[in-house]
């Protein structure tokens, strides 16, 4: 039997460079390895937009047309919508029970997007405690590895340790998930900031057209410390730089822009001229992809149900042998 995956995304807005070098690059070149499911996380994208729950739809379609463009295979991958398969919310409710407050405290990713997202009312229990959820999603499908960036592993070790606990309880049911981190494990975004994300409007999409990827590269973060173009300038820790080692194959070019900008003798706009080339041959295959899948919408919705179908027959299977080693698969019903 194939060796499982399981990762995924939420579907709260479309997906960016940050997603294909932590974790698209990877499903794409293990698909053919692995028995690949891709949750559409609704659920999760719900504890800290629950306000607005309409935007949800929409993007559950845009997260699957980048799935397809950037070369997911729908013969092979299953795209799983997360509130589709009801039983998650129940090993939910069961792991809630082998996690303690004091750990959820603990949970650095968690504190870190608190900090980030200001919930003015208070941080809502859901959001709080997504890491539990999460571990469902990995574990209902019996994954042994998650193509993920580095904020996510922790929550990779908070499933790996209710598994253990688990298994100790109740028999051994469950896999233990490794992590593996792309590329890039964390892709800094536009603005310098740490991450690329979604909630931080410092992103390039994959499927961004030309224009919004010049502005956007044209206005980056770079060195702060360069005030013009003949200062010796910092490549480490400079976004532009990073996003060439990441993006533009033509290592001379790089090099060479490396060199000259530590002397001096080459400018940022240059710099960031050469890195929108590179980008924009890098999206352009796939932003023809998109747009193609965007006009056949109606068969992109059919892969979604017939992948989150897949998923729900398997989460039920594993469901079935959770509640017989809990011991309330009860005989009367
Ligand atoms: P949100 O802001 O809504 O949380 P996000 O941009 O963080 O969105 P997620 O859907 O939370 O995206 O993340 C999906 C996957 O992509 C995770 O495995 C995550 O680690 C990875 N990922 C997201 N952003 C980056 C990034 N900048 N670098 C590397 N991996 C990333
Ligand atoms: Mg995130």
């Amino acid at each position: 039997m194939q060796k499982r995956i399981l990762t995924g995304d939420r579907p709260t807005g479309p997906l960016h460079l940050g997603h294909y070098v932590g974790s698209l690059q990877n499903r794409v070149k293990l698909q053919d390895e692995y028995d690949t499911y891709v949750l559409i996380a609704d659920v999760q994208a719900l504890t800290d937009n629950f306000e607005h729950p309409e935007m949800l739809a929409g993007n559950v379609l845009q997260v699957a047309l980048d799935y397809l463009a950037v070369g997911l295979n729908p013969e092979k991958v299953k795209f799983v919508v997360q509130s589709m398969v009801p039983e998650l919310a129940e090993l939910t409710i069961y792991f809630m029970n082998l996690v303690t407050v004091a750990t959820l405290e603990r949970n650095p990713t968690v504190k870190e997007e608190i900090k980030q997202r200001n919930f003015v009312k208070g941080v809502p229990v859901g959001f709080w405690s997504y890491p539990i959820s999460q571990a469902a999603d990995i574990t209902i499908f019996k994954a042994e590895l998650v193509p993920v960036g580095e904020d996510q592993l922790p929550m990779i070790e908070q499933a790996r340790e209710i598994v253990r606990r688990f298994n100790r309880l109740y028999g051994k049911v469950l896999i233990e998930p490794r992590p593996m981190l792309g590329a890039m494990a964390r892709l800094p975004g536009t603005d310098g900031g740490a991450k690329m994300s979604k909630s931080l409007g410092n992103c390039i999409y994959l499927g961004d057209p030309p224009e919004a990827v010049r502005k956007r590269v044209m206005s980056m973060f770079t060195d702060p410390t360069r005030i013009h173009p003949t200062d010796p300038g910092h490549v480490e820790g400079n976004p532009v730089f990073t996003y060439h080692e990441v993006f533009n194959p033509n290592r001379e070019e790089v090099e060479e822009l490396k060199e000259r900008y530590r002397k001096g003798t080459v400018g940022d706009v240059e710099v960031k001229q050469r890195l929108y080339d590179a980008l924009n041959a890098f999206l352009t295959p796939i932003r023809e992809r998109r747009a193609e899948y965007q006009n056949r919408s109606k068969q992109v919705y059919e892969i979604i149900a017939e992948g989150t179908r897949k998923g729900r027959a398997l989460a039920q299977a594993t469901m079935g042998e959770v509640r017989e080693a809990m011991k309330i698969a009860y005989k009367f019903a």
